[in-house]
């Protein structure tokens, strides 16, 4: 099958010329992001493959069409960037890749919240300084602290058992419980006791109608002083003008991010010859006490593989005209 990818890089190639090996499709790699501009270069493919940042909306989706383009697959988890609802009225399929590996993201969010506790990104310059001061640097324990954890699907349940190794309390807050986190000893609890109990809050939730901008002041004002927040889901399930103001105040005592809202105007690009015009990120990484990572919770070498495996089975049972197992409806 002919496939365009859109937003290649080249650990995106490798791995999936690497899985390619058989089915043999015919895959271009560009790395052109998405968007309007760009649609046109889909002429001529049957599906295209696509990730977080690229812009599937509704006049997007009728360019497709045009090019009856009649696969979209999204190497990644979530979907918030595809107007489903278009593609459904232009017989577009959509899937996407629910599991390539929880155990990524939630390792990740855990190594923001020992890097912010343990100020390692500090220390690390510190040493190579020459400079041994420990001033500075005090952490704590996080056996005994109670973490909150905001959607127990994949990978927030592979947090919380991660967590209840190291002897935290874990909260929880999901409309749907999750039997594997209550054998675990997760408690279930409203968002607002959630926001009271937890030293540390991490999310883990999709981006819908329902949770964009879910932290936002109100939430903060609930939280308990010196809060740890970890967003590795997605970065319009804050408001980040909110996050900077409880900054400022002190409320938020940590941040640490792998997704920002406005990232696809920076993140997977290297911008280090650049002026970045993005005050409100700038203003973040003003803060001693804020850790970004640009969206690698997912990229590991298992993820990689996983990815490229699922994505390239599920064209293949399109072209098959098989069902889509993972298929976004
Ligand atoms: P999942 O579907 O297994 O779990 C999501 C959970 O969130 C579900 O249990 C669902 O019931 C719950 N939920 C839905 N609405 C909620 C709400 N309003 N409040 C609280 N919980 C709610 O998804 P997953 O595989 O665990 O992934 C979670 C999110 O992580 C994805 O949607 C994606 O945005 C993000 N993600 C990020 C990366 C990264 O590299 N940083 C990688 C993969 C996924």
């Amino acid at each position: 099958m002919k496939i365009l990818f859109y937003s290649a890089r080249e650990y995106d190639v490798e791995t999936f010329n690497e899985s390619n090996k058989i089915a043999q499709n015919d895959i271009k790699y560009v790395e052109e992001k998405l968007n309007n501009n760009t649609v046109h270069l889909a002429q001529g493919y049957s599906a295209i493959c696509v990730f977080v940042n690229d812009c599937l909306d509704r006049e997007v989706i009728d360019g497709l069409a045009e090019k009856d383009v009649g696969l979209i697959a999204l190497r990644c988890a979530g979907f918030n960037n595809v107007d489903i609802e278009r593609c459904k009225q232009k017989a577009i399929k959509v899937v996407r890749v629910p599991e390539y590996s929880p155990y990524a993201v939630a390792e990740h969010a855990l190594c923001l919240m020992l890097s912010l506790n343990r100020k390692i990104n500090k220390s690390y310059n510190r040493v190579r300084d020459g400079n041994f001061s420990l001033q500075g640097l005090l952490g704590f324990d996080f056996h005994g602290k109670t973490i909150g954890i905001i959607g127990t699907g994949k990978i927030g349940s592979v947090l919380a058992k991660i967590v209840v190794a190291m002897g935290m309390r874990v909260v929880a807050y999901d409309p749907f419980t999750n039997l594997e986190c209550i054998n675990l000893g997760v408690e279930y609890v409203s968002i607002d006791e959630l926001y009271e109990l937890s030293d540390v809050i991490s999310l883990h939730c999709p981006l819908n109608d329902h949770t964009k901008y879910l932290i936002n002041q109100k939430a903060i004002d609930k939280m308990k002083d010196g809060v740890m927040l970890i967003n590795t889901s997605r970065g319009a399930v804050v408001d980040t003008c909110a996050l900077i103001d409880g900054l400022k105040s002190k409320k938020i005592g940590y941040l640490g991010m792998d997704v920002y809202e406005q990232e696809a105007n920076l993140f997977f690009m290297d911008k280090s010859c650049e002026i970045i015009d993005d005050d409100v990120f700038e203003r973040l990484l003003t803060f001693p006490n804020v850790l970004i990572t640009a969206h690698q919770g997912f990229f590991t070498e298992q993820a990689l593989m996983n990815i490229a495996d699922t994505t390239l089975q599920s064209v293949e049972a399109f072209e098959n005209k098989q069902l889509l197992r993972y298929e976004v409806k």
